[in-house]
């Protein structure tokens, strides 16, 4: 300021004023000599001296003042420089300056008055003025004094919820304009303009308590009572319970679900197309064998796509013959290794059986899947556990030729087309014997369906059509993620 840039030039004449106590010590704020610097009207400071302007009052006399004009105009231009004194100017300078200041003032008062002003908010359903800032116990001490609100703490309880003593739970429940705040929310809550509190009793305040974590092992589930096709529809992930301990009462907690644990899902259902759109997957098993090669010949002639239960044996012996079926883009899944019925062998045999037969058919070039085809269509729940996620679909059939018997062609054909519905899985062979039926039947069985209206797909494709299947397991091939665990138990029900 400039007051201050004066008191500290050399030239000023602060050695002959009188100190604060000193007898002619004048206050700044009521020193003549201050405000009529501030009036920009003293002309020279090492002319004008306090003792002076005290003595006879002659500093705003003109006489005066034009004399100390001249004085000054003599002085060397060294000394000018050493002394804030009358250059043009500087009246206009000290003027902006005291305009700054109340404006800094106005300007602080305002800020001052942001921070502390009244604003209107609901407490309960009655309005009240609070400065704004308030906090929430401010808030609701003034309105239980006013006696407009009674609220009754929460109690301290147990870890199984007995009262431990009463009024020791949070003091209060606050929600602001309609959302329920925590109570550590509520202590950092501060009143805004039109604010909608509404104050209820505190809640129960659980007493501090160590806690003990137990592991909760998935188990296997199935969903859906029947159906051809069966899949995994969930992997296993284990769930954390939580046991507490009280340190004030000593109670045990009943375990409570900290982390939900996921059961593994075998879904069962029929395919239904969407729409009702008429698709129908046509399946081979037991191949390949020497006939395989004449069913992808009919099945190229009429433009038809199918899919091949393979046995992992026979596509060992004919690699060829899966290189076959692959290269006319038909679709390849597993019939195990060697036929057997899975229900009756052990843990270890079914593994064997399900794993060979995967590894062998991609060995002779198949895209990997992880869906099987059981012999005999013979498969339970303990099987889908035993196989511990090796294979995630189980694909039987909705229509059976009854093949196998060789009742002759007609039979078959009349077998797979009597009556059909969108979603059929037709059940043929290509291998496990003669097959000179199959061969002869199969023309029919397509231009039967075909003037019914019916499109041939794979089984990958039929699952597509159904709405109800995740787009994440139609291409069976859906594989246990790393991170899953398997079960070891069949849930009871
Ligand atoms: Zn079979």
């Amino acid at each position: 300021m400039s007051q201050h840039k004066d008191n500290s030039s050399p030239r000023k004449p602060a050695s002959h004023r009188a100190e604060p106590g000193q007898k002619g010590y004048v206050p700044p704020s009521t020193n003549p000599y201050l405000s009529s610097v501030e009036s920009g009207r003293v002309p020279d400071f090492d002319v004008i001296k306090p003792e002076d302007i005290k003595g006879d009052q002659a500093v705003d006399s003109e006489p005066v003042l034009m004399e100390k004009r001249k004085h000054a105009s003599q002085r060397s231009s060294a000394s000018r420089r050493s002394v804030k004194g009358p250059r043009k100017g500087t009246p206009k300078k000290k003027s902006k300056a005291i305009l700054y200041t109340i404006l800094g003032i106005i300007a602080a008062a305002l800020i001052v008055f942001y921070f502390v002003r009244p604003v209107t908010i609901m407490v309960n359903g009655k309005r009240l003025t609070f400065t704004v800032n308030t906090s929430a116990d401010q808030v609701l001490a003034t309105v239980e004094e006013q006696k407009d609100v009674s609220i009754k703490p929460g109690n301290l309880v147990s870890v199984n919820d007995n009262v431990l003593k009463e009024g020791d739970g949070y003091p209060f429940t606050l929600s602001v304009n309609g959302e329920t705040l925590t109570y550590e929310q509520a202590q950092a809550y501060h009143v805004h303009a039109n604010d909608d509190l509404v104050f209820s009793n505190g809640g129960n305040k659980m007493e501090p308590y160590t806690s003990q974590e137990e592991k909760i092992e998935p188990v296997m589930t199935k969903n859906g009572a029947y159906g051809s096709v069966a899949y995994i529809s969930q992997w296993g992930k284990p769930g954390i319970k939580e046991i507490k301990t009280g340190k004030i009462s000593g109670e045990v907690s009943k375990p409570e679900m900290k982390e939900p644990v996921k059961d593994v899902v075998v879904t069962y259902l029929n395919i239904s197309p969407k729409n009702g759109e008429k698709l129908v997957a046509i399946t081979f098993d037991d191949g390949p064998s020497k006939y395989t090669d004449q069913i992808l010949d009919i099945l190229k002639k009429e433009d038809v796509k199918a899919t091949f239960f393979m046995l992992g044996e026979n596509a060992k012996e004919l690699p060829d013959q899966v290189k076959h079926v692959k290269d006319a883009g038909h679709e390849i899944a597993n019939h195990t290794m060697t036929h057997r019925d899975l229900v009756t062998l052990d843990k270890q045999q079914v593994l064997k059986e399900i794993t060979e037969g995967f590894q062998a058919i991609e060995a002779a070039g198949a895209p990997k899947t992880t869906a099987i085809r059981p012999p005999y269509g013979s498969l339970k729940m303990k099987t889908w556990l035993e196989g511990e996620g090796k294979f995630a679909y189980s694909i039987l059939w909705t229509k059976d030729s009854l093949d196998w018997k060789r009742p002759g062609v007609e039979a078959i054909v009349k077998n797979c087309t009597g009556t059909n519905a969108p979603g059929d899985i037709i059940l043929l062979h290509d291998g496990g014997g003669d097959r000179s039926q199959d061969v002869q039947a199969l023309p029919q069985i397509i231009a039967n369906l075909k003037t019914k209206g019916y499109k041939f797909v794979t089984i990958s494709d039929l699952m597509k059509s159904d709405e109800r299947i995740s787009p994440d397991v139609v291409n069976m091939d859906n594989t246990m993620p790393s991170d899953a665990v398997w079960p070891t138990e069949i849930a009871t029900y």
